[in-house]
């Protein structure tokens, strides 16, 4: 496993600044910014810094880095105005599930009803 900065990653670009993006938050592991084509009113992408290619690459040393991501969501769902309303947090792992971009994210869903999972 290699969490180093990906050249050919677009979230890598996005990470480092190379790709222009408007960042709703950033901090020391994590940065989140509007999905490019979103699926429900409130679709945020939160991404972990390090490159990652999905969580099962996750180990013990990132409880931190997940704590910070979910308190962000948590953050920004309120920011968005869907944390009475409800909310979705999901990470797409592999071709099944769509996964298209393969630098682990999380995808911030809400401000419409959300489909049955699956
Ligand atoms: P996934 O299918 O879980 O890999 O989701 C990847 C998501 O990244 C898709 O919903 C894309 O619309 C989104 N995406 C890809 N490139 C960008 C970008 N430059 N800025 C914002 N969202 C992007």
């Amino acid at each position: 496993m290699s969490d180093a900065y990906d050249p050919s990653c677009i979230f890598c670009g996005i990470v480092a600044g190379e790709v222009p993006t408007e960042l709703l938050h950033a901090s020391d592991s994590v940065v989140a910014f509007r999905d490019l084509h979103p699926a429900a009113p409130t679709h945020i992408l939160l991404v972990p810094k390090p490159h990652l290619r999905d969580l099962s690459e996750l180990g013990d040393g990132h409880a931190e880095m997940l704590t910070d991501l979910v308190q962000a969501a948590t953050h920004l769902a309120k920011t968005e105005g869907v944390d009475e309303s409800g909310w979705r947090l999901v990470s797409n792992v592999g071709s099944d599930a769509g996964q298209a971009v393969f630098h682990l994210h999380f995808h911030l869903l809400g401000g419409r009803k959300l489909g049955a999972l699956g």
